[in-house]
């Protein structure tokens, strides 16, 4: 293409322009056909509804954090050259609130998923220093698989007693060696992909 005269590129330019035009004459057709106009509607109908979804889905996770009692781990500890000072990072293994998305500045927070973003807005809004903090370095995503599974077995624990657990399971993971078959029985047992391998 880089080759081709100004000329040619304006012939296909100017071709794909009367394509397009034929096109929008069919589809502006089709859109009197009662079908169509039913299938339509129903796609509005459904944006419609994933745009409450979505709102909800908001609301809902911002009461989960704000009624949440946390327990904490260290998600990350990150020194930060410019200030010259140790950021530590937390998440809570009950609900998942996680401040790592703390490292982005407001700019880019339509690079977070949707869930981070909502996270983001609620740490950046709310005084979230409550419950117990464990001080572990620890895999988020472990940690609350890990949790889960405590709360299954004892779904009336309380939260001093579920940091114990959590603790006595975690260090057990750590240092009980397992062959990689176990590790992904193990993974599978707290629901866990196969592939799973930041156990430490
Ligand atoms: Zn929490």
């Amino acid at each position: 293409m880089s080759d081709m005269s100004i000329e040619s590129l304006n012939r296909i330019y100017e071709g794909i322009l009367a394509d397009k035009d034929e096109i929008i004459k069919k589809i502006s057709i089709l859109k009197q056909n009662d079908v169509v106009k039913e299938y339509l509607d129903l796609c509005d109908e459904c944006d419609g509804l994933t745009d409450a979804q979505r709102i909800l889905y908001k609301q809902i996770k911002k009461a989960e954090y704000s009624s949440c009692n946390h327990i904490w781990i260290t998600t990350q500890n990150k020194y930060d050259d410019s200030e010259g000072r140790m950021y530590r990072y937390r998440g809570c293994i009950k609900c998942g609130l996680d401040t790592r998305v703390r490292q982005y500045s407001h700019r880019y927070i339509k690079r977070l998923s949707f869930d981070q973003q909502i996270m983001y807005e609620f740490i950046m809004n709310n005084f979230i220093n409550r419950g117990i903090d464990t001080n572990l370095l620890c895999d988020l995503e472990l940690a609350k698989a890990i949790y889960s599974k405590i709360k299954e077995i004892h779904p009336n624990i309380d939260d001093e007693i579920a940091k114990k657990y959590f603790e006595v399971a975690l260090d057990d993971i750590r240092n009980i060696k397992v062959n990689e078959e176990r590790k992904v029985s193990r993974a599978k047992r707290l629901s866990l992909s196969n592939n799973f391998n930041r156990w430490n």
